[in-house]
C-alpha cells in the first residue's frame, strides 16, 4: 500500500484457493495490495516453467514500492525446506502485474552447504604434507622484517654485527604464541609425564637448549627413547632422564609401594563388644594362616 511504512511481517488472510488448510501465509504490510493479491499470477508463472511441484503458499515480502516477492514451498525431492520465490512488479498507480523473476531459494530449514571459508583459514596443524606450499599471509603478525629490531637481543645483536639477517624473523608476538603453545602442550610442565618424572629436562643430559630468548625456558630433547626431536619445557621431565637410576624396588616416584605381604590390623563392626584373644586380620594374612 503506497505510503505505508515497512514493518514486521504479520499473518494476513490471502484470498487464494491454493493456500493449504492450516497454513497462514505471512504478508508484509508494506506490499501494495495489487502486488499482494497476485498470488495466482505468481503460481501460474511457476507452473508454466514446469521445473517441479509448487506447494503451499508461504507469503509475500516487499522489494520496493513497485515489486514484491511471493514464496511457495518447493515440493522437490532432495530440496527439503527450499522455496520458490517469484518477484512480481507493477508500475506506480498501475493495477497490471507482471512477473519479473523466478528462483529456487533455501528456506530456514533447508540443508545447505556450510559457509565458504578461505583455504588459508581452513588449514590446521598437521595438514601440511610433502610437496605442499604454505606461504604466510602478507600481514602475518608472527613475522617481522629481519632488518628491524625483533625484540630478541641475541638475534638483533648477531645480525647487526655481521650485517646479515634473514629476510624475516619471528616477531615478539609470534614467539610468545609459540611459547604459550609449548608450555600448555604435551611437553609442558603441567603434563602427566612431567608430574611423575624423577627430575626436569633442565637438569637432563639429553636437553639441548634453544637459542635466543626462548632459551630460558625451552630446549629440544635428544633422547630417542623419550621426547626425541620435540621442544620441551625446562620444567618438563620424563623417566628417561639422564640421571635416572635403575629401579631399587621402592616403586615409582608417583606412587607409594604396596606391600601385599604385610598384616594390617582393622577394626570389625561388633569386634569391641565381643573381645577375642586374636585381632582381626586382613584377608591376605588369613589366607597365609590357613594355607
Ligand atoms: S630425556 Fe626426558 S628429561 Fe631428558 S630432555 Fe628428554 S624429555 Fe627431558
Amino acid at each position: 500500500m503506497p505510503g505505508q511504512q515497512s514493518g514486521t511481517m504479520v499473518p494476513v488472510s490471502v484470498a487464494s484457493s491454493a493456500v493449504a488448510p492450516g497454513t497462514v501465509p505471512s504478508v508484509d504490510p508494506a506490499v501494495r495490495s495489487v502486488l499482494a493479491e497476485a498470488v495466482e499470477v505468481a503460481r501460474a508463472a511457476l507452473s508454466e516453467v514446469g521445473e517441479g511441484a509448487v506447494g503451499t503458499y508461504l507469503g509475500v515480502t516487499a522489494e520496493d514500492e513497485c515489486a514484491a516477492t511471493h514464496r511457495f514451498a518447493a515440493d522437490l525431492v532432495g530440496y527439503h525446506g527450499w522455496q520458490w520465490a517469484v518477484v512480481v512488479a507493477a508500475a506506480p498507480e498501475s493495477d497490471h502485474v507482471t512477473v519479473s523473476e523466478l528462483v529456487l531459494l533455501p528456506g530456514p530449514e533447508s540443508l545447505v552447504a556450510p559457509a565458504w571459508v578461505p583455504w588459508n583459514e581452513r588449514i590446521r596443524p598437521g595438514d601440511l604434507g610433502p610437496g605442499d606450499l604454505l606461504a604466510p599471509a602478507p600481514d602475518d603478525e608472527r613475522l617481522v622484517p629481519g632488518y628491524t629490531a625483533s625484540g630478541d637481543p641475541d638475534v638483533d645483536e648477531t645480525a647487526g654485527e655481521i650485517g646479515l639477517g634473514r629476510k624475516q624473523v619471528m616477531s615478539r608476538e609470534g614467539r610468545l604464541a609459540a611459547a604459550e603453545r609449548w608450555f600448555d602442550g604435551e611437553y609442558g610442565p603441567r603434563s602427566e609425564m612431567a608430574k611423575a618424572a624423577p627430575s626436569t629436562c633442565m637438569l637432563c643430559g639429553f636437553y639441548l637448549p634453544l637459542a635466543g630468548s626462548l632459551r630460558a625456558a625451552f630446549g629440544v630433547c635428544g633422547n630417542e627413547l623419550a621426547a626425541d626431536g620435540h621442544v620441551v619445557h625446562a620444567e618438563y621431565g620424563c623417566g628417561a632422564h639422564s640421571d635416572t637410576t635403575l629401579p631399587t624396588g621402592a616403586g615409582s616416584p608417583k606412587f607409594d609401594a604396596y606391600d601385599d605381604g604385610a598384616v594390617e590390623v582393622v577394626e570389625l563392626p561388633g569386634a569391641a563388644a565381643e573381645p577375642t584373644d586374636h585381632p582381626a586380620v586382613t584377608e591376605n594374612a588369613q589366607s597365609e594362616q590357613t594355607d
